[in-house]
């Protein structure tokens, strides 16, 4: 056998996807590092193709639904019946992802990074091997400095028949028609997501949940907020789940052609015409090689990594959902950037970490629910009950004044700001309601500068908003 040719860089990324991508423009962009990608599958990784973007484009099509609903309330003269297509959507969905790869790879080569297509694996401590995508063998690559920034993937459960459902992966890419039943297992950011796009475009839909709310990581307020306005507009909440027995499939086929009966650990059945796992992600360490230069996992199977995106191996870094902190694109950009700026900066970065405090995050359910800081039980746990201090309101937006009262209950808003210290230091702040996830954003820049309810109160307020509402809360 001829000695395998190992090609040398600065710096090897395996992942093209938000971390990735992020770390590997600043590498070779900025600083000019001699840069590789390895990428199994289509640029820009979980949020291009299967995630946020997907995930948004589906949530504005649903709540151009809900628009009509409310324009019936203003005059609008729309028939009972306004038809749609989805599958045209869908086309037009696939066709933005598409833009989008190919924009992710135009950067790429204009920063001088080289692609490779292909499934890494380490062969030697610093010795990655890529099995080519387009089956034309393999090809070895070493570099002082490694990231793996590889993401993960949905979580099916150990049942019976659990194939015949979908993961969100499935639901972007092979959904091409409506069901018209669609059941979700799970409580979290997707589970409340995607049977929120579903139940806005007119379909039966079936939550199933091991507690009494969901969104159980949130706020106390957002989770029974969110789970009443659920129930209000027509979700079927199986609360205290405890499992599928079995998932038949009674009928191969598109939309309303694929039935399903889902029976459940206690006998009963349902039959749905699709079914979504939602019930959480795993990291994507499969067939790395991890132990040929020792990469130390946590015991969910998360890569190691400290504050500065170190792993325990010296020159090999780790960031983004593969490592389970903050599973959200933004936070795998920054801190691909700045481990970048660190490794190849100039030295005054060479301690640039991004922080993990005070993040917002948007859930798009319907309504929207923004979040940054602590929990109100957080906050109480952290610095004892008398130092905490809440302000809260709930209001009904003046975009559903023409419903009829009892309509408009449907549609609350409601803020909590949680402050501590004499000061009133703001440490955390939900919302839910109509234009949330556009009004975080300022008020999050003002959080981690350390806002105070003063601060707010000192804003003038924006009139007529539900924003404003933030800076004149007593
Ligand atoms: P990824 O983007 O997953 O990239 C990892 C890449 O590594 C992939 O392209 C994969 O193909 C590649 N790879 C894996 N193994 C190998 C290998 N051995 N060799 C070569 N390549 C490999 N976040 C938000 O901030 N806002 C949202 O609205 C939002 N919505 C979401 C909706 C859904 C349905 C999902 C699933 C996620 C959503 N997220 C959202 C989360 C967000 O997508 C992730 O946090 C983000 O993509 C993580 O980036 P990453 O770089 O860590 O991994
Ligand atoms: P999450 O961790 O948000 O939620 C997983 C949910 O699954 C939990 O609510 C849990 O419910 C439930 N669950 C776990 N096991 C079971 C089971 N056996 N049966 C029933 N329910 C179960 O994971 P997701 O997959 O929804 O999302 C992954 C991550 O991706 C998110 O945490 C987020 O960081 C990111 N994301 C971000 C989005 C955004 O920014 N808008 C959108 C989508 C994803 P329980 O309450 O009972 O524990």
């Amino acid at each position: 056998m001829p000695p395998v040719e190992t090609k040398q860089y600065d710096y090897i990324v395996i992942g093209g996807g938000s971390g990735g991508s992020g770390s590997a423009r600043r590498a070779a962009g900025w600083y000019g590092a001699k840069t590789l990608i390895i990428e199994r599958g289509a640029a820009g990784g979980t949020c291009v193709n299967v995630g946020c973007v997907p995930k948004k484009m589906t949530w504005n099509f649903a709540t151009i639904n809900e628009t009509i609903e409310v324009g019936r309330h203003y005059g609008y003269d729309f028939p009972e019946h306004v038809k749609f297509d989805y599958t045209h959507f869908k086309k037009l969905r696939d066709s933005v992802v598409k833009r989008l790869n190919g924009a992710y790879e135009r950067n790429w080569g204009r920063e001088g990074i080289d692609l490779v297509h292909g499934k890494a694996s380490f062969v030697e401590p610093k010795t990655i091997e890529v099995d080519l995508a387009d089956g034309s063998g393999k090809v070895r690559y070493s570099a002082p400095h490694i990231l793996i920034a590889t993401g993960g993937r949905p979580i099916v459960p150990n049942v019976k028949g659990a194939e015949y459902g979908i993961t969100s992966d499935g639901f972007f890419n092979d959904m091409e028609e409506l069901p018209p039943k669609f059941a979700v297992v799970g409580a979290g950011y997707i589970a409340v997501e995607l049977a929120g796009v579903m139940a806005a475009v007119g379909v039966e839909t079936h939550m199933f949940l091991r507690g009494d709310t969901f969104l159980r990581k949130f706020d106390p307020m957002i989770q029974k907020t969110m789970t009443e306005r659920y129930e209000a507009s027509g979700v079927h909440l199986h609360k205290h789940f405890d499992g599928f027995k079995e998932v038949q499939l009674l009928r191969d086929g598109k939309g309303k052609d694929k039935l399903l009966r889902l029976i459940k650990n206690d006998g009963t059945e349902i039959e749905v015409n699709e079914l979504l796992w939602a019930i959480g992600r795993a990291p994507e360490v499969e067939g790395l090689n991890l132990t040929i230069p020792g990469v130390k996992l946590n015991r969910a199977g998360h890569i190691i990594a400290d504050e500065y995106q170190n792993t325990s191996v010296n020159g090999i870094y780790a960031l983004g959902d593969v490592t389970g902190h903050a599973e959200l694109t933004p936070v795998a950009i920054a801190a691909g950037r700045q481990l970048s700026s660190r490794l190849f900066g100039p030295p005054e970065l060479k301690s640039a970490k991004i922080s993990y405090e005070n993040i917002p995050t948007v859930v798009f359910s319907h309504p929207e629910v923004g979040t940054t800081g602590l929990t109100e039980p957080e906050a109480r746990e952290r610095f004892g009950n008398d130092k905490v201090k809440i302000y809260r309101t709930r209001f009904t937006a003046m975009y559903y004044d023409p419903l009829p009262a009892e309509e408009k209950k449907k549609f609350p808003t409601e803020m909590k700001i949680v402050c501590v210290g004499p000061e009133e230091k703001i440490v955390g702040l939900h919302i839910l309601g109509l234009g949330v996830g556009e009004m975080l954003q300022g008020f999050g820049v003002a959080i981690k500068m350390g806002a105070t309810k003063q601060d707010f109160d000192s804003c003038i307020a924006i009139h007529p908003t539900s924003a404003e509402e933030l800076v004149t809360l007593r």
